[in-house]
């Protein structure tokens, strides 16, 4: 037993289902489908940091537009029911309420490795004096990827360019002190700054506000990829500065595999015609979008839209209308105030296993991380994993001995979580 907080909670199950029962926001899960297991029951789902649950009704809604399509093919654009030449402008307020910013500054577009790169190409511009791009380790690869890519694109080597903030000898998360330190040491020669705002592996939080002030000081260009953020935190990319964000919606956003992806450009950019930008006619002003040859030149459209290349793919931008319908009506405040108490929840009960071969990895403190928890385990990850799928859950390992547990507050529920304990506690037992 090793918990270090005062008791808070009690253990059984009644105890969970009661606080289910006692919370309002638990009625959202009805608002998705759960899946099922091989046996046909209802699958304990932890891994909506991966891919989100599927919210009930959007069938009905890519229905609507494949009807449009059929019936009206090309009149679709202006007379559809949901006309599409407008269509990504529907998601510009609800888009801008999930990441704290004003409507100007969002737009959905690509995918989120594409948005990376097309952000870079208007915020990273090195110059032999200042050419790095700081980011964090451990890194998603395709942000790793990207990022090297554009160095070498760019002419650099990308093991000068790239400084990487790692967690120190013995840690798991980084130190927000040495991300301080290492702009106060090389801003000068940093171009960019591009990490994620909750990491994908370890479930990190970093403090956006504080790191885009220090890093605005130093004269430094601020992006975060908001793969794990958006959805999971509340977040107030406006107020606090941040230049640029990427983000997709397949993990916390339950808009489905591949879904469009976010991204945010500060208002101090977007209002900015001559910032240099990889263009295309989507991102042009619509009241010439259609001037087609007889307009040479790129007027670009104010704001975020204004990075757009291509008309955007109606069907797998559908999704987004019930998944963010979902988030306006619980709102972030009140989901991240069920997230905090359901993974101290799991916390909690985790704490509590005897002789537990189980370690976070996670930060302890709430503030320092989103709803997922990552767990090393000293033994028997095999014998684990297999023991989770014949009780119905749905995990992710990550070899070789990590388990990331995302109790989404939208649809999961403390009944998941404490039957999930119960399977971790019992292979500690047998
Ligand atoms: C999920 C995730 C991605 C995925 O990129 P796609 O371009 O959507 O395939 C990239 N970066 C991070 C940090 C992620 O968590």
């Amino acid at each position: 037993m090793n918990r270090s907080e005062p008791v808070r909670h009690e253990l059984g199950l009644e105890y969970a289902r009661g606080l289910d029962a006692a919370d309002e926001m638990t009625r959202f899960r009805e608002r998705f489908h759960i899946p099922r297991t091989a046996d046909g029951k209802e699958a304990r789902y932890f891994c909506g940091n991966s891919l989100g649950l599927m919210p009930r009704g959007v069938s009905a809604d890519v229905e609507v537009e494949l009807e449009d399509w059929k019936n009206l093919a090309v009149g679709g654009h202006l007379r559809g029911r949901n006309p599409w030449f407008p269509y990504h402008e529907q998601f510009r307020e609800p888009g801008a309420r999930l990441v704290g910013a004003i409507p100007s500054e969002v737009v959905f577009m690509n995918t989120l490795t594409v948005n990376l790169h097309l952000l870079l190409a208007s915020f990273y511009r090195p110059t032999s004096g200042r050419f790095k791009i700081l980011c964090e380790a451990p890194a998603f690869p395709s942000d790793t990827y990207a990022l090297r890519s554009q160095a070498r694109w760019h002419g650099y080597d990308p093991d000068e360019a790239i400084l990487v903030v790692r967690p120190r000898e013995g840690e798991d998360c980084v130190r927000e002190e040495d991300i301080v330190s290492l702009l106060e040491e090389e801003g000068d020669e940093i171009a960019t700054v591009l990490l994620g705002g909750v990491n994908f592996f370890n479930g990190q939080a970093l403090d956006i506000e504080s790191i885009t002030a220090t890093a605005h000081e130093r004269g430094v260009i601020v992006g975060f990829d908001l793969a794990h953020a958006v959805g999971n935190l509340e977040l107030k990319l406006h107020d606090w500065g941040v230049d640029f964000a990427a983000w997709c919606s397949y993990k916390y956003g339950n808009a489905g595999p591949g879904a469009i992806a976010g991204a945010f450009v500060h208002q101090r950019h977007g209002d900015s015609p001559d910032l240099p930008r990889l263009a295309g006619w989507w991102g042009n002003d619509p009241s010439t979008r259609f001037g087609l040859h007889l307009i040479e030149d790129f007027v670009p459209h104010t704001g975020a839209e204004g990075w757009q290349i291509s008309n955007p793919p109606i069907f797998s931008m559908t999704p987004l209308k019930k998944s963010l319908a979902i988030f306006d009506e619980a709102t972030m405040p009140a989901l991240r105030e069920r997230s905090v108490r359901l993974t101290g929840y799991l916390e909690w009960l985790i704490d509590g296993i005897e002789g537990s071969p189980y370690s976070l990895i996670s930060p302890k403190e709430p503030q320092r991380r989103g709803c997922q928890l990552s767990l090393r385990f000293s033994t028997d990850a095999r014998g684990l994993q297999e023991a989770l799928v014949e009780k119905g859950f749905v995990c992710d390992f990550r070899p070789p001995d990590v388990v990331r547990l995302a109790p989404v507050p939208l649809y999961n529920t403390f009944e998941d979580v404490h039957l999930l304990v119960d399977v971790l506690t019992d292979r500690v037992g047998g």
